[in-house]
């Protein structure tokens, strides 16, 4: 393009996004620049890079569940219009024009939960009208492939339930699948809540990993998308096998704690030759984090004899095995005979009648823990931890972004199961899960925290 030219015109820039999105070409065209680069000599594997993610917010409007509900069956509704307008009329009821005739927009319901559940469950029995009818003998096979009707289905599994009696019910918040698997849109089944450090938001996550060397121009390598509730930690060995792929694998990867762990520190170094450094905390335990009490640094561990030592000379029964999210983790328990009339026995333990126990990974990632801790960033910032740039530092509240041109490698929401057999395909949803508590903690019966993020409730 000749410098004198005038370019383009900036609204043709959503066109080219649009263009990138199909046939992952935007994947391309990074592929192909990090080649031309590489042959450039401006860009080689070893060296440092960084990773880090940010939110994704889907271009669909945010909608409570009881707007989710309503205009799930109002998009279901629309589509079969369309698509066969003479099966569809018989089962219109006068009021479904004012129900449904435009966008579900409800600001707030006057009386409470109660009524928020009975607005729903008039939806829902609107909905359970048409699904009933798809799914009758005589219904036309095709309709029920349609996808807004696979989504108006799905939704009324993740957000009713069929009562002993046989009644559709609105469930509870509590009692709903993962944010991972219910939909927050019917026009972006791809799009899930999350909430992470005070910021929520309903949509993706991304992750870039970026050069990051003195004198050295910072260039994106890898680029990976996922649902927005997928844990950072999820990508790290995926970021390492596609570096590795491309050829580009550095020497030192700097992450946040959300990537790091010792097994992840072990794989990086074993697999690929990769320095991951990270903060890793050494001690999870309730007193290390209060630094009151005893914690795991003051036990002195025996790997050979599997054994360990308490400060006031007790030695641990052998170790059993504890399984925490994918780790596995020893065990090392106190005799209660010892711990009941140890004197010290308030600062070591807050059980009122149980000894105190100790878990800690298998010895070579426990001494990768202690290490990495040790030697990883303190509290105020260092060396290893060099800061995003500024235009990919996070900001307090979501940015806007959205989802066009980042690739979801996860997304389709699997399908869930109930108690009773509705006369359409439903399962009803998985239980709620909450976060097990770090094997620290079972003995001490800290609180722990639930996991899956829960929408607000309608009022
Ligand atoms: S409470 Fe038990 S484990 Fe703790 S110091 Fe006393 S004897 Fe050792």
């Amino acid at each position: 393009m000749e410098l004198e030219d005038t370019g383009f015109d900036y609204s043709l820039l959503s066109d080219f996004r649009a263009r990138l999105v199909q046939g992952d070409a935007a994947d391309r065209l990074l592929r192909v620049m990090l080649t031309r680069l590489t042959e450039a000599g401006l860009l080689k594997a070893g060296g440092r890079q960084r990773t880090d993610a940010t939110y994704v917010l889907a271009a669909v409007r945010r909608l409570s569940r009881l707007e989710l509900a309503g205009e799930s069956l109002r998009a279901a509704l629309e589509e079969l219009a369309v698509i066969a307008p003479e099966w569809l009329q018989p089962l219109i009821e006068p009021e479904w024009d004012k129900r449904y005739g435009r966008k579900i927009e409800i600001r707030k319901v006057p009386g409470g939960p109660e009524a928020v559940t009975a607005r729903a469950e008039v939806f829902g029995r609107d909905g359970q009208k048409v699904l009933a009818a798809l799914w009758s003998p005589g219904a036309p096979g095709r309709l029920r492939t349609l996808p807004q009707v696979e989504v108006l289905r799905q939704v009324w599994v993740h957000h009713y339930y069929w009562d002993e009696e046989g009644q559709l019910r609105w469930r509870d918040g509590h009692a709903l699948p993962p944010a991972s698997l219910r939909f927050d849109s019917p026009y972006d089944t791809d799009a899930h809540y999350c909430t992470k450090n005070g910021t929520e938001w309903s949509g993706y996550r991304v992750h870039y990993t970026e050069t990051c060397e003195e004198q050295r121009p910072e260039i994106v390598v890898h680029v990976a998308t996922t649902i927005a509730p997928v844990q950072d930690g999820r990508l790290t060995e995926q970021i390492h096998d596609e570096l590795a792929q491309a050829a580009l694998v550095p020497a030192e990867h700097v992450v946040d704690a959300a990537y790091i762990t010792p097994a992840r520190v072990q794989r990086a170094q074993q697999v690929h030759g990769i320095t991951l450094l990270g903060p890793i905390v050494a001690d999870h335990s309730r007193q290390a984090k209060s630094g009151e009490g005893f914690g795991k640094s003051a036990f002195t561990i025996d790997w050979d004899r599997q054994q360990a030592t308490c400060p006031r000379g007790k030695t641990s029964s052998q170790p059993g095995t504890l399984r925490i999210q994918g780790h596995e983790y020893l065990q090392f328990r106190f005799a209660k005979a010892d711990c009941l009339t140890c004197p010290d026995r308030h600062p070591c333990t807050a059980s009122a009648s149980g000894p105190r126990s100790i878990a800690l990974l298998p010895q070579p990632l426990h001494e990768i823990q202690v290490q990495t801790a040790s030697t990883s960033r303190p509290s105020s910032g260092n060396d290893a931890m060099p800061s995003a740039p500024a235009s990919r530092r996070r900001s307090p509240r979501p940015s806007g972004a959205t989802a066009y041109g980042v690739r979801a490698i996860e997304g389709s929401p699997r399908r869930t199961s109930s108690t009773y057999s509705p006369p359409w395909p439903a399962t009803s949803p998985a239980p709620p899960t909450g976060s097990p508590k770090h094997p620290e903690d079972v003995h001490d019966q800290a609180a722990s925290t639930p996991s899956v993020p829960q929408r607000p409730d309608d009022s």
